[in-house]
């Protein structure tokens, strides 16, 4: 059964977005985003899905993002995806009306131009919340999640927020508990250096965690 892996960056609140963007700006927590979804052995591809906001939350001139498959969530099948931008010709790009559909891609033995290696689910809430809830059963299935928490300060104004995953009893609400994997298997998992500890950048402290049920 093919997993999915989301990567979120959110506050202790679980603040994820505000007025259709980003609250910060972290050049570093982007390169770690970019290094952690592109990274793929030799001759495969990553995978990389989104909701049609957080798509176009993206300024033209980075997407779609390079070197990895692009799936777009909408339920709008006319949704014009390539308008947008004439970049990067050769990275694939691919529209969805449904999560099942998407799933269905990334399951799909032909359905990519190079072999799949991972599938990264890249938000914005509306996509968390639904992938979050596919059963184990399902074809897809979210059991890893790279969040990057967001220390401080609190971002108070964020109006999207990730889905609360762990309940008070650190279980998901279906009994299966989600457990914050150490930093070796983050370092492990990931394939690079990731940075460990509290790090820091324009005043906004944050630190790379990884979550696993
Ligand atoms: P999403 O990116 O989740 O996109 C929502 C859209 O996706 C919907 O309007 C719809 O498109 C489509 N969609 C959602 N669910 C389904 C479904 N089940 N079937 C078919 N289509 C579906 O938007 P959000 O507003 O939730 O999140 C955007 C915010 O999140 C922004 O502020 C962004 O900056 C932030 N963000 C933050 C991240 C972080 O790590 N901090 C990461 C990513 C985003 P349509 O209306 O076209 O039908």
């Amino acid at each position: 059964m093919p997993r999915l892996t989301i990567v979120v960056a959110a506050t202790r609140n679980n603040g994820i977005g505000r007025n259709s963007q980003l609250p910060w700006r972290l050049s570093k927590e982007m390169a770690f985003f970019k290094k952690l979804t592109t990274t793929s052995p030799e001759g495969t591809i990553n995978a990389v899905v989104m909701g049609r906001a957080t798509w176009e939350s993206i300024p033209k001139k980075f997407k779609p993002l390079p070197q990895r498959a692009n799936i777009v969530i909408s339920r709008n099948e006319q949704y014009e995806l390539m308008s947008v931008d004439a970049g990067a010709p050769s990275t694939p790009v691919y529209l969805h009306s449904s999560i099942e559909s998407a799933a269905a891609r990334l399951v799909g033995p032909y359905s990519m131009e190079r072999p799949l290696h991972r599938s990264f689910v890249i938000g914005g809430a509306h996509i968390y919340n639904a992938t979050l809830a596919l059963p184990p059963t399902s074809d897809t299935f979210v059991d890893r999640i790279l969040l990057t928490r967001i220390l401080s300060p609190a971002f108070e104004d964020c109006d999207v927020f990730f889905p609360d995953f762990l309940d008070d009893n650190g279980t998901d609400g279906n009994g299966r508990s989600w457990k914050r994997a150490s930093f070796e298997e983050l370092k492990e998992w990931a394939g690079f250096d990731v940075p460990e500890g509290i790090q820091e950048e324009n005043g906004v402290q944050y630190e790379f965690q990884m979550w696993v049920r």
